[in-house]
C-alpha cells in the first residue's frame, strides 16, 4: 500500500526506511478505495492488536466512569480517567520539553506503533491514552513547534478530509498540548464533546462581524469566551481567523501566538472553527499542595466541556460552582476578546502572510 513517491521529499535514507516501517497506509488526496476515516478505522483495529499498550488504552476506556454537571447555563461532563494523569501533570515547561525524548518524532516511537502517511507530511497516530473512542494524534514528520498560523491551512484541509462525522483539534503550544514543542493536530469521532450540543441552540449566537463571507460569532453563556468562524471557502476562513489571531497579538501586546485552543468541524461544504481563547493554561487550584490540589490541566477536549479528572477524588468532589470557577480563570476575558474582534475591523497587515 506504500507509495513509493511519498518518499522522494524526505531526506535522509535512514529516515526513509523507518518511516517505511512505520507507515501502515497512505493517503495523498488521490482518488483511492478508502476514505481517511476509513483508513483509520483499519489502522485503529490493527494496532489493537499489534499493540499492547493501545489495547490496554482502549480496554481501559471502557470500564471509566463519567457524571454530568448542570452549571449556569450550560452543561459539562467529568470523565474520570487515570490513565491520564501523566498528560495531565505532564512538565511542559521549556527546559523540561528540551530534556526530554520527544513523544512525536518518528524515530522514537513504540516498537508496534504504525500510522496513516498523511500527504507526505504528517503520521496520523493511534493514541495510546485515548479520552474518546477512537482517538487519534496527526503528528508532522519534522520536529517543529506547535504553531497555529502556519498551519491553519493543514487544520482546514484535514477537516475536510476527515469529513463530517469528525472534529480535528488544535492545542496551542502553553495550553494543552502536552507535545509543545512537535506540531500535531488530533482527531475524535464528531458528537461526544458537550459543547457541540450547546451551540445547537440558536439563542446562543450572536453575529460579530462578517469578513469575506467568513461569519464571526460570540457564543453566549458558556461560562468561557468561544468565538466561531463559519465559511463555505477554506482559504478565507483561513484569512478571516489569522485576521482574529493578529487582532488578539495586537490587543494583548503579544508578538508570540495568543493562547488558544481549537475544534474544526466540516459539514456540507463548511468550515466552522471553535476557538477557545486563553489566559491560562491550568487554574491555580492544580498547584496547591496535599488535599487542596485539584489536578485538572484544560485542553482542547475539556474546553469543550468533557473535563478529564485523572484524580477519582477530584472526580468526586468537583461541583458546578468549581468547574464555572476554572473556566473563569483559563479563559480570557470577554472584553478582551470583544477589543480583538473590534480590532480585527482596522487592523489590515500582516493577514495573508
Ligand atoms: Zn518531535
Amino acid at each position: 500500500m506504500i507509495n513509493q513517491n511519498c518518499f522522494k521529499n524526505l531526506k535522509h535514507d535512514g529516515r526513509n526506511t523507518l518511516l517505511k516501517q512505520k507507515t501502515y497506509a497512505t493517503f495523498d488526496g488521490q482518488k483511492s478505495l478508502k476514505s481517511l476515516p476509513e483508513l483509520c478505522l483499519d489502522l485503529l483495529s490493527e494496532q489493537k492488536q499489534e499493540w499492547l499498550d493501545l489495547r490496554e488504552g482502549c480496554k481501559s476506556l471502557k470500564s471509566i466512569r463519567e457524571r454530568d454537571l448542570s452549571c449556569r447555563g450550560f452543561s459539562v461532563r467529568l470523565q474520570c480517567n487515570p490513565m491520564r494523569i501523566k498528560s495531565s501533570t505532564a512538565d511542559v515547561g521549556k527546559k523540561n520539553v528540551k530534556e526530554r525524548q520527544c513523544i512525536l518524532c518518528v524515530d522514537h516511537l513504540p516498537d508496534g506503533q504504525q500510522g496513516i502517511l498523511y500527504r507526505n507530511e504528517y503520521l496520523i497516530l493511534c493514541n495510546p491514552m485515548p479520552v474518546l473512542s477512537s482517538h487519534f494524534t496527526v503528528s508532522h514528520l519534522d520536529h517543529r513547534r506547535q504553531a497555529i498560523d502556519e498551519h491553519i491551512d493543514t487544520l482546514l484541509q484535514l477537516m475536510a478530509d476527515f469529513g463530517s462525522g469528525w472534529t480535528v483539534l488544535y492545542n496551542g503550544p502553553k495550553c494543552g498540548a502536552s507535545a509543545p514543542d512537535h506540531l500535531h493536530f488530533q482527531a475524535v469521532p464528531s458528537g461526544q464533546i458537550p459543547i457541540e450540543k450547546e451551540i445547537r441552540r440558536e439563542k446562543r449566537l450572536t453575529l460579530m462581524t462578517q469578513v469575506d463571507r467568513v461569519l464571526l460569532y460570540h457564543l453566549r453563556d458558556l461560562g468561557r469566551e468561544v468565538i466561531t468562524l463559519e465559511g463555505d471557502d477554506p482559504m478565507a476562513v483561513g484569512g478571516t481567523f489569522k485576521r482574529f489571531l493578529n487582532a488578539l497579538k495586537k490587543v494583548l501586546l503579544v508578538n508570540e501566538e495568543p493562547m488558544m485552543n481549537i475544534a474544526g468541524f466540516y459539514k456540507e461544504r463548511k468550515w466552522r472553527l471553535m476557538i477557545f481563547p486563553r489566559r491560562k493554561h491550568r487554574p491555580e487550584a492544580f498547584f496547591r499542595k496535599g488535599n487542596a490540589r485539584v489536578v485538572v490541566s484544560p485542553g482542547v477536549i475539556d474546553m469543550g466541556g468533557l473535563l478529564i479528572t485523572p484524580v477519582k477524588k477530584d472526580f468526586e468532589r468537583l461541583d458546578a460552582s468549581a468547574v464555572e470557577g476554572i473556566y473563569r480563570e483559563v479563559s480570557l476575558e470577554g472584553k478582551t476578546v470583544a477589543r480583538a474582534i473590534d480590532a480585527m475591523e482596522v487592523y489590515q497587515t500582516g493577514i495573508m502572510e
